[in-house]
């Protein structure tokens, strides 16, 4: 079972995935949470030269491809084995993020996006969604109220990127509304815990 949680800055991404970890482990499911970029020390790698302050140089299409590159070697080392295991992986963020960020904000466009990232990731895909939808606004707000969440590269672009970056959901989420649920992330999270207990339980069926 395959799990992605996807989302704008500040949206309680890493809070949520803390919280379904335990109350699946509690419910005796085998769970492996990971991240992107990143997750394994190649992917970790990629993500310190995609992330970091000095690389103001990088290219759109270049950080696009780095993306794929981390995403590529996270699944085959670690994602695939696990699902492989049997285990209920949960991933904060996965081609979505790339589809939203890169191809709909940065203007790359989805397709070709889409493009690069069927050759990384081949036919593995998510069987389940949760797209966790926050106003850029509140997003921004919660990440620059210091929750020692340390200021990225890409922190630094501003609202109207942000806003794009919702669009980009919308838009994948309209395209693919099996797949991709979303939730309200200004409500309580124990609120947005509970909700997505009550989807993932129903949808992978114990
Ligand atoms: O999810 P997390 O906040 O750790 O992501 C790190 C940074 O990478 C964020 O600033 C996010 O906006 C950015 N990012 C991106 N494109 C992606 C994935 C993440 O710009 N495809
Ligand atoms: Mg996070």
């Amino acid at each position: 079972n395959f799990l992605t949680i996807e989302g704008g800055e500040g949206a309680g991404k890493t809070t949520l995935i803390d919280g379904l970890a335990r109350t699946l482990t509690a419910r005796g499911v085998r769970v492996m949470t990971t991240r992107e970029p990143g997750g394994i020390p190649i992917a970790e790698q990629i993500r310190s030269v995609i992330l970091d302050q000095g690389n103001t140089a990088m290219e759109a299409r270049t950080e696009a491809l780095l993306y794929a590159a981390a995403r590529r070697q996270h699944l085959t080392e670690k994602v695939i084995p696990a699902l492989a295991e049997g285990m209920f992986v949960i991933c904060d963020r996965f081609v979505d993020s790339s589809l939203a960020y890169q191809g709909h904000a940065r203007g790359l466009g989805m397709e070709e996006i889409w493009s690069i990232n069927r050759f990384a990731i081949e036919d593995t895909m998510p069987q389940l969604t949760l797209w966790l939808d926050i106003s850029p606004e509140e997003g921004l707000s919660r990440i620059h109220q210091g929750t020692g969440r340390e200021i990225n590269r890409l922190d630094l672009e501003g609202l109207s990127f942000h806003r794009l970056v919702r669009e980009g959901y919308e838009k994948l989420q309209a395209q693919n509304p099996e797949r991709i649920v979303r939730l309200n992330a200004e409500c309580a999270p124990e609120v947005l815990l509970s909700d997505s207990i009550s989807i993932i339980m129903e949808r992978f069926k114990g």
